[in-house]
Order: C-alpha cells, then structure tokens, then sequence
C-alpha cells in the first residue's frame, strides 16, 4: 500500500504546504468573486476566509447559490477570483500565470463532480480511465497499472476494472471518479455534490471511502455536499451562507452515551473582527439595524433592541 509519504514523494508537482509554521494548506483570506455578465455583475463570493489544514478533510454546506461551487471551481485552478487571497500548497492563485495553472490541475488537485457522466470517458474502461491522467504526465506502464490496481482495490472496484462506465451503477461510478481524481497523487481532492445522485446507503459509503483515503494517503480533501450524514465522515463542516463562511462544526464522539457523536456548531469572526450572526437571528435584521454587544468573562452577548434607538420616543 501507498503511504502518504511515499504518494507525497511520487507527487513531482508537490510544492509543500503554504505556511510550514501553521500547516495551513488552503488559506483564503477575504475572496471575492464577481461575475459580470453584459452589465449585470454577480457577487458569489463576499470577502470569504477559509483556511483548511494538509491532511484535513471538510465539508462545505450551505444554500443554492451560497458560493460552494465557486469556492471549490477557484480552487481548482478552473475559475480565477477577483480579490483577496487564495493560498493552496506554495500557490497564490491569484496571481499564477496560465501555464502553472495547467500545471496545477494536473498533478495538485483532483475533482469529482456530482454528475457522475461528467467524470469518465464513456468509451474507456475504468482502468483506462484512471490510467489517462497518468498517462498525459507522462508516467510509464507498469507504474500506471500497479498505482490504479491500488486505487481500485482500496475502493473495492478492483473486479470493476475492465468495465465501460454505463456497466456501473452511479455509486460505483463516482468511486471509480475518485480513483481519476487521485490517479496523479494530487496533495489536494475536491468533489462538488459527489453523492448528490445517490441514495443514502450509497452516500454513507462514498464518504467513508473518502475518509479512509484522506487517512491512508493524508490526501487533503474539500468537499461540498447537502448530505446529512457527512458529518461523521469529516473533520469539520463549515456553513457557507451569502458568499461567506457564516459557522463551523466539529464533531466529536460522545463519551457519556457512547457511541453517539455530538457536533459543536461555532459562528466564525474573521480578522477584522465581523461576524455573521445565526439564520434565526438574521431574520430581524432583515434591512439591517443596530445591535448592542456585550463582553464579560469571554461571553459576547448580542441584544437586538425591538425598538431603533435612532429615533427616540417624543418626550410627553
Ligand atoms: P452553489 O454551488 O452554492 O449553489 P454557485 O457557486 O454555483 O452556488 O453560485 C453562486 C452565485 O454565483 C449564484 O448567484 C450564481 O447564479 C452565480 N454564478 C455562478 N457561476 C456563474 C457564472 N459563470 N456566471 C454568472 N453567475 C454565476
Ligand atoms: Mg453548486
């Protein structure tokens, strides 16, 4: 079996983590993206940060149309931002030339997409298609073979391999996109909605899947999802809510009922000090407004007044 170390050796395109004293492997700070279309301008992403450990899986969930896969497309290298900071690896993608931007794509991350045709050559078999990335970096046979043998064995495909795509069924195919995804040994896997044609038995199998890869190879991996479920598959869930990460969850198990996972939700306050407030607080700050904060003992409490001390009541 591969270990990390050793997939980390095999990567030639590996360039180290963005920062070697925090170990941060994403880092966004305060990104935008803005898209113009004739003279409409679209803001999918509003000052969003988001750092995520080497080695550390998350999920992103949030609405449709909150930004996810803007967030996963600009970290793919497919979409460039336009401000901000966005760190992968030694990186800035914001300011990387087209050439290293090919570079980037195929061997420092990998992608699966949530439909499941979109992720494999429909005339190839599994192996071929697996072996396709390879084969474009230039790798020899032997190694193609035995590398995408290991992928299909640890994703329990390995009697899959001679099989069209449309000989599969969705679940078997989005492990069989994962295997093409990590065929080059990218530091970094994303997936946007990989299970999101699937049914749940299917679901809970993809992203234990994912997990044990991210374990076995220290894989770095961001995915987006509406799954449920995910949180006991990952390290961290964060909300995405408007362009920006609102609030993270972590899960941890539950030792006093055992067995059971208790997940920990926390707004996020970014560098400068904003924070988004909870779903059900925003509500009455439909048109914004004023709010008092509180400090004592590191408790922050916000009380939202039902009147606007704008306009003090008259005098009578
Ligand atoms: P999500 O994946 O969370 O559903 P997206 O990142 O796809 O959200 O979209 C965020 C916002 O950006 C939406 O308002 C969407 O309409 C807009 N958007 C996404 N891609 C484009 C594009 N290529 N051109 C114009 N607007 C876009
Ligand atoms: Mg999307």
């Amino acid at each position: 079996m591969t270990q990390f170390s050793e997939y980390r050796e095999n990567n030639g395109g590996y360039n180290g983590v963005a920062d070697p004293e925090t170990g941060l492997y994403i880092d966004c700070r305060d990104l935008f993206k803005i898209y113009k279309r004739a003279d409409l301008e679209v803001v999918a992403l509003r000052g969003l940060d988001l750092s995520v450990e080497e080695g550390e899986l998350i999920a992103v969930i949030g609405a449709s149309g909150s930004g996810k896969s803007t967030l996963l497309n600009i970290l793919a290298g497919l979409d460039r931002p336009s401000a901000g900071q966005v760190l992968v690896g030694s990186r800035d993608l914001l300011d990387v030339s087209d050439k290293d931007l090919v570079m980037y794509r195929r061997s420092e991350v990998g992608f699966v997409w949530q439909a499941t045709a979109r992720n494999l050559v429909p005339y190839l078999s599994v192996a071929d298609n697996i072996e396709l990335p390879m084969a474009l970096s230039g790798e020899p046979a032997k190694a193609r073979r035995a590398w995408s043998d290991e992928l299909l064995e640890s994703l329990g495909m390995a009697d899959k391999a001679k099989r069209l795509p449309y000989q599969l069924s969705g679940g078997e195919q989005q492990r069989a996109a994962i295997a093409v995804g990590l065929a080059n040994k990218p530091p970094l896997l994303l997936a946007d909605e990989p299970t999101g044609e699937l049914d749940t038995e299917n679901a809970d199998s993809i992203f234990g899947m994912i997990r044990g890869l991210n374990r076995s190879y220290g894989v770095t991996v961001v995915t987006v999802t509406h799954y449920a479920g995910v949180s006991q598959f990952v390290d961290r869930v964060v909300h995405i809510r408007d362009g920006r990460i609102g609030s993270e969850t972590f899960s941890h198990p539950d030792y006093r009922r055992d067995g059971g996972i208790v997940e920990d939700e926390y707004v996020v306050v970014d560098p400068a000090g904003r924070l988004q407030l909870p779903v059900e607080l925003t509500e009455r700050f439909r048109r914004g407004g004023l709010a008092k904060i509180q400090m004592e003992d590191g408790q922050i409490t916000i009380d939202a007044p039902d009147t606007n001390p704008r306009q003090p009541r008259s005098r009578s």
